[in-house]
């Protein structure tokens, strides 16, 4: 059997944290323990968000806890190309549509659902898309298109699913509900998922997939918050054609309140740890690695 493929993906959008310390660690320690490898990839789509000098800070602060990883470092932003390929494909397999509304307008249909009835969410607290794309007249949508109206490009769930059939992945770690081993994917929690924007012509979901396979990651070690995405990952790893990799999902680093760390401040900040004198020892003590 091939050596297995790890990959840390952080996105450039502010400063590594103890969190993401914790992730590319234990990614590491795994690819070490196996006779791995680790690659690094820059998560870097969302241009409004993503800045040079976090980017280069990831390789500073990554280097100085002492993860290694293989290059080249694959940047996101340079394969826009292999995403819309992708996308062509779901196209022709006729599983997307183009939504017109803005998100205020998905907000305002949103709230107006709501104050109906309860109206589902997603396992990340976002409402589900509630807009009306699918049954607009053909001739609409060719008019909105001709006439260079932006839309998102989402998925048409239901019909993914009957044509992808029931999916499983094989989880080493444990989901947020203590879930492990064969867990059953549940795309269909997350509604009509955008896997393209006008300014923004990938996704999440979608690069997330593409690269795990175009770079032959064998393993997906990542934090628990993004357990259930796992779901819409499977499912297109399904409708392209692409291999599954196994799946860790660990637990997340909180602060001192319980809650999960999102933006890097003077308690969890790798550069701001590291100012003040702490070590890479001591970075490792703090997130209970040995
Ligand atoms: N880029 C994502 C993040 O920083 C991680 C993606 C993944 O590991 O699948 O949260």
């Amino acid at each position: 059997m091939p050596p297995p493929v790890f990959r840390f993906a952080p996105s450039p959008n502010g400063y590594l944290h103890l969190g993401h310390a914790y992730s590319a660690l234990l990614n590491a320690e795994a690819a070490r323990q196996s006779g791995g490898r680790l690659l690094l990839r820059i998560e870097d789509i969302d241009a409004t968000r993503c800045r040079p000098e976090f980017e280069t800070a990831i390789y500073e602060d990554l280097g100085w806890l002492g993860v290694r990883w293989a290059t080249p470092v694959r940047r996101q932003s340079e394969h826009l190309a292999d995403y819309r390929a992708a996308l062509d494909r779901l196209a022709a397999m006729g599983l997307l549509y183009p939504g017109f509304e803005s998100r205020a307008e998905v907000a305002r249909l949103v709230a107006e659902r709501e104050a109906r009835d309860v109206w589902p969410r997603d396992p990340d607290g976002a409402p589900l898309y509630p807009g009306t794309a699918t049954s607009l007249p053909a001739d609409e949508r060719e008019r909105l298109l001709r006439s260079g109206t932006p839309f998102a490009l989402r998925l048409d769930m239901e019909a993914a699913c009957r044509l992808a059939g029931d999916l499983i992945w094989i989880e080493h770690g444990s989901g947020p509900g203590g879930e492990s081993g064969e867990v059953i994917a549940r795309p269909k929690a997350w509604g009509d998922v955008i896997l393209a924007r006008k300014e923004t012509p990938t996704s999440y979901h979608l690069s997330v997939v593409i690269d795990d396979a175009l770079q032959g990651v064998t393993d997906v070690v990542r934090g628990q918050d993004l357990f259930w995405s796992t779901s819409v990952h499977r499912l297109l790893q399904q409708l392209l054609g692409l291999p599954q990799p196994a799946y860790r999902h660990h637990d997340l680093i909180r602060d001192g309140a319980g809650t999960k760390l999102s933006k890097s401040t003077a308690a969890t900040g790798l550069r701001e740890l590291r100012s003040r004198g702490v070590t890479p020892e001591g970075v490792r003590g703090l997130i209970g690695l040995p």
